[in-house]
C-alpha cells in the first residue's frame, strides 16, 4: 500500500460532520468560519534524510518547513493567519535551534503568520510538522476539482529547478555559485505563491501546488475535476540556469517530473495576465475525458510519472 492507498483505506470517512466544506483530497481542508470567511487548515511534515539532505543548514530547514506549508495555503487561495509547530529532535543543539528559529521566523514575519502552539519531543530523527490555519473569502476556496474542458492550464515561475538543486546538493561539491546556487536556493528556500493564490480567486476554476512534480500533481487536479488535459512541452517554463547546469533535454524531464518546485498550477477559462513580476505561463489545455498527455511539436510524447509516493 502506498500513502494514498493507506489514506483511502483507513482514514477517508463518509460523514465529515457539520461545518466541514472540504475534507481529505485537496491541498487543505476547509471549515465554515463566519459570515465573511472560511477557514483553511493544512499540515505537512518534513523529515531529515527523506525530504532534505541531513547536512543542510538549520536556517534553511526552518525556512523550508514553513514554506512547503504556506504553499498549500496559497493553493487554496487563502491568507495564512495562525500556525502550530511540532518538532522531534534527537538532541537539543543550541546552535541548530537558533538557526532553525531564524529561518522559520524570517518567513513567518514576511507573511504575517503567528506561532500559537506546538509540541517538542525527543526521537531518533529530526521530524518537523507545521500546521497552518488560514482565511479565505467565504465561498471562494480554490479547489482541485473545478477544471472544465476548454480551460487553459497555467503554472507560475519556472519548473524543475528545485529537483536540479537537490541533485547539486546530493552529488556535487560545494560551494555552489552562479546557476548552481540559483538551483540549490530554489530547493532550500521555496517561494510560496500566496499573492498569486489570492489574486486568482475570481478567475481560476481549479488550483494545486506543485510538490510532487507537474505531471503527477496536474494529474491529481484533472482527476479531481473529472477531466483530462494536454501539456505542450515546448511551452514549459524552464530557467536559463537549469539549462546551463543540466542541459535542455534533462531540464524538460525535470520540469515534468521533478518535485519540490512549490509553484502553483491552475486552470482558467480567462486569458490570464500576470499583474506582478511573477511569471505565469500557459502550458496546456483541459479536455474532456480522463488522463494527461504530453505533446511535443504537434505529436504525442509518451510520458508518465506518478511522483514520489511514500511506502511505494
Ligand atoms: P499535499 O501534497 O498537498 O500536502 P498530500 O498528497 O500529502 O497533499 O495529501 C493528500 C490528501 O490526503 C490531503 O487532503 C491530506 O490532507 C490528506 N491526508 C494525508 N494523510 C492523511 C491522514 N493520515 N489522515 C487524513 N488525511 C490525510
Ligand atoms: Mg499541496
Amino acid at each position: 500500500m502506498d500513502e494514498f492507498q493507506i489514506i483511502n483505506k483507513y482514514f477517508l470517512q463518509k460523514n465529515l460532520g457539520s461545518g466541514v466544506i472540504l475534507g481529505i483530497g485537496d491541498d487543505g481542508a476547509a471549515i465554515s468560519h463566519n459570515s465573511s470567511s472560511d477557514l483553511i487548515t493544512v499540515v505537512d511534515t518534513i523529515i531529515a534524510g527523506v525530504h532534505y539532505p541531513k547536512h543542510i543548514a538549520a536556517e534553511d530547514v526552518g525556512y523550508r518547513a514553513l514554506a512547503v506549508n504556506l504553499s498549500d495555503i496559497a493553493a487554496m487561495g487563502a491568507k495564512p493567519r495562525w500556525m502550530t509547530l511540532a518538532l522531534t529532535l534527537s538532541s537539543s543543539d543550541d546552535s541548530w535551534l537558533k538557526g532553525f528559529a531564524k529561518g522559520f521566523f524570517e518567513l513567518a514575519q514576511e507573511f504575517n503568520v503567528n506561532l500559537v502552539g506546538g509540541d517538542t519531543t525527543k526521537g531518533s530523527e529530526t521530524v518537523i510538522t507545521v500546521n497552518i490555519l488560514g482565511e479565505v473569502q467565504k465561498g471562494k476556496i480554490l479547489k482541485r476539482s473545478g477544471a472544465k474542458a476548454g480551460d487553459s492550464i497555467y503554472v507560475s515561475g519556472t519548473l524543475g529547478d528545485a529537483a536540479a538543486g537537490l541533485f547539486c546538493l546530493k552529488e556535487l561539491q560545494e560551494p555552489f555559485l552562479g546557476s548552481k546556487k540559483f538551483l540549490v536556493d530554489r530547493f532550500l528556500r521555496p517561494s510560496p505563491r500566496l499573492e498569486l493564490g489570492c489574486s486568482i480567486l475570481n478567475s481560476a476554476s481549479s488550483c494545486i501546488d506543485l510538490s510532487d512534480g507537474l505531471y503527477a500533481d496536474l494529474f491529481k487536479l484533472l482527476d479531481s475535476s473529472g477531466v483530462s488535459g494536454i501539456i505542450e512541452m515546448n511551452d514549459l517554463p524552464i530557467s536559463k540556469q537549469i539549462v546551463e547546469v543540466i542541459g535542455r533535454e534533462k531540464a524538460v524531464y525535470l520540469a515534468l517530473s521533478g518535485g519540490d518546485d512549490y509553484e502553483l498550477c491552475f486552470t482558467s477559462s480567462d486569458d490570464f495576465i500576470s499583474e506582478s513580476d511573477l511569471k505565469v505561463t500557459k502550458i496546456g489545455t483541459v479536455t474532456n475525458g480522463s488522463g494527461l498527455s504530453c505533446r511535443l511539436n504537434g505529436s504525442n510524447f509518451a510520458f508518465h510519472s506518478q511522483g514520489y509516493r511514500h511506502f511505494s
